[in-house]
C-alpha cells in the first residue's frame, strides 16, 4: 500500500489532497488563491500543506501530481503561464522534487481534467475522449488509449482558441472570432450584461441574481435564471449553445472519440445548455456522416483536475516501482 500527492492550481482556488493506491481521495486541504502573491505566496502554501499531509499520511507517500491552470510546457515540465508574476517557464515538477523529495509530474488543468474524467469521471471505460473545460476561458484536453495527447508544442486541445467566425471580436489569446469569445463564461456574462443595459425590464430575473448590479452579471446568474425558465437567460445560453454545438462537431468530425465531456463551472448549467447544445449538434450534422460520440456533464465536477493530478503520480508511482 502506498498514498499519492495531488495538487491543483486554479486561478481562483488551488487544493492539495492525498489519494491512495487505488485513486481513492483521503483528504483534501483547499484555499483560495492570491492573485497578488504571485509565484512564491502559492509555493508557501503548497509547501506547507503538503507537509501537512506527508505528516499524517498512514502509508508512505510515492509521488505527486499536479494540474495547473494555465499552459504548461509538459515536453520540460515547466509552467508557461505569463498571466502571473514569476511563473515563466518556471520548473514546477523539479521544485517539488527538490523540496517534498516526490517524483512529480506537471500538466495543465484541461489535460488533467481529462486525464481524471477519463480514469475516475464519465469517461471511465472508454477508449478515447475529449474533455472541455467551460468557464472564464474554453480548454480541451484529449485522452486516447489511456493517454493525454499533448501534441507537438503541448497545445493539442486547445478548442477555446479555434477562429469560429469572421465577426472580428478580440480574445484573450490576442486573436479574433474564437470559439471562447461566443461561449465561455466570460462572453456569457457580456452578453447578460448587454441585455440588462439596453433592456433593463427583460433581465430582472438575472438582475435580481446579481444583487441588482448589472456590473455583477455573471454567467452563473444566467445559467441559474435560465434554469429558472427566464427567457432572455435562456436565449443566451442558446445562443452559446449554437457555437459551442460547432466546435464540438468538430471534434466529433476530427476525432470521433467515444465520448465528449463537459466541465467547469458553465457546464454546471446542466440540462439547460446540455439540451439545445445536443439539438444543435444534430441540427448541424449530416445524415451521410452518422456519429455515435456521446457528449455528457463531467462526474467529477469541481475534481476533475484533481483526480487527473492523482491518475498522473498513480502512472509516476507505478514507473517509480518499475525501474
Ligand atoms: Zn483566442
Amino acid at each position: 500500500m502506498h498514498n499519492v500527492l495531488a495538487m491543483d492550481i486554479g486561478g481562483s482556488r488551488f487544493r492539495v489532497a492525498l489519494f491512495d493506491d487505488a485513486g481513492r481521495r483521503l483528504e483534501v486541504l483547499e484555499g483560495e488563491t492570491s492573485r497578488s502573491g504571485g509565484r512564491d505566496w502559492m509555493l508557501d502554501q503548497l509547501r506547507s500543506r503538503s507537509r501537512e499531509l506527508l505528516d499524517r499520511s498512514d502509508y508512505p507517500v510515492k509521488a505527486c501530481g499536479i494540474s495547473f491552470g494555465g499552459p504548461v510546457d509538459f515536453e520540460r515540465q515547466q509552467v508557461r503561464s505569463l498571466h502571473v508574476q514569476g511563473w515563466e517557464n518556471f520548473a514546477l515538477a523539479r521544485w517539488v522534487q527538490e523540496t517534498l523529495n516526490l517524483p512529480c509530474r506537471l500538466d495543465n488543468d484541461a489535460n488533467a481534467g481529462a486525464l481524471g474524467e477519463y480514469r475516475f469521471g464519465a469517461g471511465r471505460g472508454t477508449g478515447s475522449i475529449f474533455y472541455m473545460t467551460l468557464s472564464t476561458g474554453i480548454g480541451g484536453g484529449l485522452v486516447l488509449g489511456g493517454k493525454v495527447h499533448h501534441g507537438r508544442d503541448s497545445l493539442a486541445g486547445e478548442i477555446g482558441h479555434i477562429p469560429v467566425s469572421e465577426s472580428g471580436v478580440a480574445c484573450v489569446c490576442g486573436g479574433r472570432g474564437c470559439l471562447e469569445t461566443f461561449c465561455s463564461g466570460t462572453a456569457i456574462a457580456l452578453r447578460g450584461r448587454e441585455w440588462a443595459h439596453r433592456r433593463p425590464e427583460s433581465a430582472a430575473r438575472v438582475l435580481k441574481l446579481s444583487g441588482g448590479k448589472v456590473e455583477n452579471i455573471s454567467a452563473r446568474a444566467v445559467a441559474e435564471a435560465a434554469a429558472a425558465g427566464d427567457s432572455m437567460a435562456v436565449g443566451i445560453i442558446q445562443e452559446s449553445a449554437h457555437w459551442l454545438a460547432r466546435g464540438l462537431l468538430m471534434v466529433v468530425r476530427l476525432l470521433n472519440p467515444d465520448k465528449i465531456v463537459l466541465g467547469g463551472g458553465v457546464a454546471r448549467a446542466g440540462r439547460v445548455l446540455l439540451d439545445p447544445l445536443r439539438k444543435n449538434m444534430e441540427e448541424l450534422s449530416s445524415p451521410t456522416l452518422p456519429y455515435s460520440t456521446e457528449v455528457e456533464l463531467a462526474e467529477l465536477e469541481n475534481y476533475s483536475p484533481l483526480y487527473g493530478a492523482t491518475a498522473l503520480t498513480l502512472e509516476t508511482a507505478a514507473e517509480g516501482a518499475k525501474s
